[in-house]
């Protein structure tokens, strides 16, 4: 039987990573080769697509490989996404409305070699998500996750059975625009106030010490390199025993598993994923988070296992190639 293959592409706003991997029955997704190119956004982004398509098929052919072995590609973009297909906008590629696996299509030859195969689509965090998924049921034969990914600001998605939940808009699992600051004054970058994003992000972090600590205890725990205080400062400070900072921690804490806490009551999963740069502070992050879960979860929901993310970087690539394949 020939080799099977798929390839997954996580396109951002600065680079696009993508994985080839084979794809057995047996043992699941192996990464074959892993690369990146540019993301170049000139142009309104008009030329993403046909680069992404040239750097399948330069590769297809690098490795030995024939358009046939080729089943699937997986697309993670970083904007909704419905139909499994269709962006409405994606701002940091300068892509407005798009249909992404039509335009994929015609870009690979829409009658030639490459017409087989599977396309789709999906938001980036989604598809992190269903990364992730891949990983831990290699473990165990899990139903259900919860991804929440806490960077630069806070996103997150859900799999049921396999499956990315998107929504109607492409906005399910947009976990940090829930709503959990009740007095918060200023606005979110999505124009309401109150979000998670505003306090459980990197950004939001920061901006939380700034409001509870004073500024020179804040200069000095940003004396190191950029001088600006940054999530890691904090969680620094933290670890050499700084009881403000490990307030600043735990206040943020303590709103993730509000919304922890409000997530399980609708969706009960087995797993709750947490990634995303401030991840990397790693057991005090998800113990404290446990902590404060136990105390605010509904008990029927309780039981859920919350760990770290194992992909980081590479959950976008895992996801989408899964996809690929799963259709
Ligand atoms: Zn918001």
């Amino acid at each position: 039987m020939a080799l099977k293959v798929c390839v997954g592409v996580d396109v951002g706003g600065t680079s696009i990573k993508f994985g080839l991997f084979t794809n057995n029955q047996d043992s699941g997704l192996q990464l074959l080769d892993k690369w990146e190119i540019p993301t170049n956004t000139s142009d309104a982004g008009s030329h993403i697509i046909e680069e992404i398509a040239s750097s399948i098929k330069a590769k297809i052919a690098d490795n030995k490989l024939l358009p046939e072995n080729l089943d699937g590609i997986g697309v993670g973009v970083p904007g909704p996404v419905v139909d499994r297909s269709i962006v409405r906008s994606c701002v940091n590629l300068g892509w407005g409305m798009l249909d992404v696996r039509k335009a994929l299509r015609e870009a690979l030859g829409e009658t030639g070699e490459f017409a087989h195969i599977n396309i789709v689509v999906e938001n980036d965090a989604n598809v992190a998500a269903l990364g992730e998924y891949t990983i831990v049921s290699t473990r165990k034969a899990y139903r259900s996750l919860v991804m929440m990914t806490l960077g630069t600001g806070v996103g997150g998605g859900i799999v049921i059975d396999g499956q990315i939940m998107s929504g109607m808009n492409g906005a399910a699992g947009e976990f940090g625009h829930m709503p959990v600051l009740y007095d918060e004054t200023e606005y979110c970058n999505c124009g309401k106030k109150g979000c998670l994003e505003q306090i459980a992000s990197a950004t939001g972090m920061v901006r939380l010490a700034g409001r509870r600590v004073p500024k020179d205890t804040i200069d000095r725990w940003s004396a190191g390199d950029s001088k600006q205080l940054t999530a890691k400062d904090i969680f620094d400070a933290m670890a050499n025993g700084d009881s403000q900072a490990e307030a600043v921690v735990d206040e943020a804490c303590s709103y993730i598993a509000t919304a922890l806490a409000n997530i399980t009551c609708v969706i009960n999963p087995e797993v709750i994923v947490i990634g995303g740069g401030v991840s990397r502070a790693g057991n005090v992050l998800i113990d404290r988070i446990k902590k404060y879960y136990n105390e605010k979860a509904f008990s029927g929901c309780k039981d859920v296992e919350i760990i770290l993310a194992e992909l980081l970087n590479d959950a976008g690539i895992y996801g989408a190639a899964t996809m690929g394949v799963t259709g």
